[in-house]
């Protein structure tokens, strides 16, 4: 029974997170009377709590498995199968069209709003660029942070909404078949973006850092997240083995909000493991 209870104790989180994940699904199938969001949200949550047990249970292979789970199902499925953009792009367009769809339910829960909550979870677990990225050699960045190339995300956010805000001025017809293509083309640019800041910048995240433009959303909004990673500051012994592995650059070692990067924690936890006198948490 005591060896039951500490079990649970264990995966409390993943119980949540999994109930957390159920009650939206429960409340947007029967809003909205679509059996799909029931499905989505089951499935997200099935295998974020899947995820969290494991990196509980100290499986290091935990978050590459939430990332290839949820991020290729809405790549592959949501994106390609049932031809909704899942990008920034696709955000705007359901939006000015007053459409609470997939994309824009996707936004205000994964990017929005959710991030006062979970920060970037998002971006640590589930993105389907960051799981292809997660993947190239240069897990710990390799050379400084080029702080100034952060402004790329400004334009790249510009041109987006400037894009959809074109098509929907010059009242171009067949915008749904558009749309599919810019989610493909949008994607292979991403990646393709990506990799190659990668090898230059010797960082697997550099993309992440620099140019995309859903960071415009998720940087302020998670500021103000309720989970992160903390650290007490009288445990710190100044070894820096947290800011040697930190694939963000995140001045994990200091508690306060401000700390520099803070708004890039992206919750992967390599500091807490780093963390010699546990001084992170
Ligand atoms: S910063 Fe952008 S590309 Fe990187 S993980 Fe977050 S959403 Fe994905
Ligand atoms: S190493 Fe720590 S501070 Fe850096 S992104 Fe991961 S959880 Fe956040
Ligand atoms: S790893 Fe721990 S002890 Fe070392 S600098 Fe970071 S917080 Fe301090």
């Amino acid at each position: 029974m005591m060896r039951k209870n500490s079990v649970l104790r264990k995966y409390m989180s993943s119980i949540l997170l999994f109930l957390l994940f159920e009650t939206v699904a429960i409340m947007l199938w029967i809003a909205k009377d679509n059996l799909f969001y029931l499905l989505n949200f089951s499935y997200i949550g099935g295998c974020l709590a899947l995820g969290t047990a494991l990196f509980t249970a100290g499986k290091h292979y935990a978050r590459h498995f939430v990332q290839l789970t949820v991020g290729s199902y809405m790549l592959l499925y949501l994106g390609i199968i049932s031809c909704e953009n899942m990008q920034i792009e696709g955000f705007w367009y359901y939006l000015f069209q007053g459409v609470f769809e997939a994309a824009t339910i996707h936004y205000a829960v994964a990017k929005i709003f959710g991030p006062l909550l979970f920060g970037r979870g998002w971006c640590g677990y589930a993105c389907w660029t960051a799981m292809v990225l997660d993947f190239l050699p240069y897990k710990q960045p390799k050379k400084p942070r080029k702080e100034k190339l952060g402004i790329l995300r400004y334009v790249m956010f510009a041109v987006s909404l400037t894009m959809v805000s074109g098509l929907f001025l010059m009242k171009i017809t067949n915008l749904e078949k558009i749309m599919f293509w810019m989610f493909l083309a949008g994607n292979a640019l991403y990646y393709i973006a990506g990799i190659m800041l990668a090898f230059i910048f010797k960082d697997n995240r550099a993309f992440c850092k620099y140019l995309c433009p859903v960071t415009v959303f998720l940087k302020p909004m998670s500021y103000f997240s309720l989970l992160r990673v903390h650290c007490n500051e009288n445990k710190c012994v100044h070894c820096s083995k947290c800011l040697q592995v930190c694939p963000m650059n995140v001045e994990v070692n200091k508690e306060s909000r401000k700390r520099k990067n803070g708004t890039e924690c992206i919750l992967c936890y390599e500091c807490t493991k780093a963390c010699p006198t546990k001084a992170l948490y």
